[in-house]
């Protein structure tokens, strides 16, 4: 078998269609258009690209966005003050902190610090808490990503055994929850590893649904995998490359010919998952300006 391609870019694309069209009906009803309001500490490469396509994305579905670059020498406690402002602009639907931020701040209290209605992250605990009582919630844009594949591509994942490699916070955790709830989304039954698992291969020889989110570039390959399985890549790591002009490729956390081979369905990277990240970050700013899971007061 070689494993069909689960083209992110596309279903990006049709994604971000949608929510553009949302976007024109909310501003036509008399609206101002939705606002993101990114905060971006220190100048970090990776960072500043990640930034970009963000505020491209938003140009191209009509939502208006401004980044506030702060110093890497920034206190918590400045840091906090910029966060309230924003909280406490009415102008202001979206509040993304780009992570990583300096070791000398706390990721936690800065997502804590922004109001849980603006998380369009939601990586805030109050969404964090509502993801796993299976109430509406800005979902974690990169798991909500994955559904939307699942969904457009009819992948069945209700009842099926769903392996995640990796726990952290940001994908690993909240893909876990969205694949086990039993109500509102997966209703799958699932299997969480992560550096300390004993015999990853164990675990992941049984999946019928493989999600991958460690950074460990060729962690996962062919032999470690059964035929037919559904695997979602969401790795990307630099790998040097002097035929590139960069000087580096991206490549996901799968050696990806040798799983492609038992795979029904795989998604490259790139043009996998990281399209699919952008436009959930688009939907959530629209669901926030239109106050559609916190109403607005009136
Ligand atoms: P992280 O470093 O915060 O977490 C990595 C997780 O993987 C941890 O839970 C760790 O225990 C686990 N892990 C590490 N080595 C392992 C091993 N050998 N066996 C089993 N588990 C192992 O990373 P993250 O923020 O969750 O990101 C993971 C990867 O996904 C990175 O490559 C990142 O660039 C990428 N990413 C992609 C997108 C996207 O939109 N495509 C979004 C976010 C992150």
């Amino acid at each position: 078998m070689s494993g069909k391609l689960i083209d992110g870019r596309k279903v990006a694309e049709l994604l971000r269609a949608e929510v553009r069209e949302d976007v024109e009906a909310w501003v036509a009803a008399g609206n101002r258009p939705p606002f993101l309001q990114v905060v971006q500490v220190g100048a970090d490469p990776g960072s500043t690209t990640y930034i970009g396509a963000k505020t491209r994305a938003c140009r191209d579905v009509g939502i208006d966005s401004a980044t506030e670059r702060l110093p890497d020498t920034i206190s918590a406690r400045e840091l906090r003050n910029a966060v309230l402002r924003h909280n406490e602009n009415d102008q202001v639907d979206g509040i993304l902190v780009q992570l990583p931020l300096p070791g000398h701040l706390s990721s936690h209290a800065v997502i804590e610090s922004i109001d849980y209605r603006k998380d369009v992250d939601g990586f805030h605990p109050m969404n964090v808490g509502r993801l796993s009582l299976d109430q509406p919630t800005f979902r974690s844009c990169t798991p909500a990503g994955i559904f939307e594949l699942f969904k457009h591509y009819s992948i069945p994942v209700k009842s099926r055994h769903a392996v995640v490699v990796g726990a952290s916070n940001i994908v690993g955790s909240p893909m876990a929850t969205m694949l086990s709830r039993e109500n509102t989304s997966g209703k799958a039954t699932t299997t969480i590893c992560h550096k300390f698992t004993k015999d990853l291969t164990q675990h992941t020889i049984s999946a019928d649904i493989l999600v991958v989110a460690a950074g460990q570039p060729n962690l996962i390959r062919g032999e470690m995998v059964k035929e037919g399985v559904v695997v979602i890549d969401v790795g990307i790591n630099r790998i040097a490359d002097d035929t590139e002009d960069r000087g580096y490729r991206l490549v996901g956390d799968c050696h990806f010919e040798s799983v492609r081979e038992k795979a029904s369905w795989i998604t490259p990277v790139p043009g996998g998952v990281g399209p699919m990240t952008v436009a959930m970050l688009m939907k959530n700013t629209l669901l926030a300006a239109k106050g559609s899971i916190y109403p607005k007061p009136e």
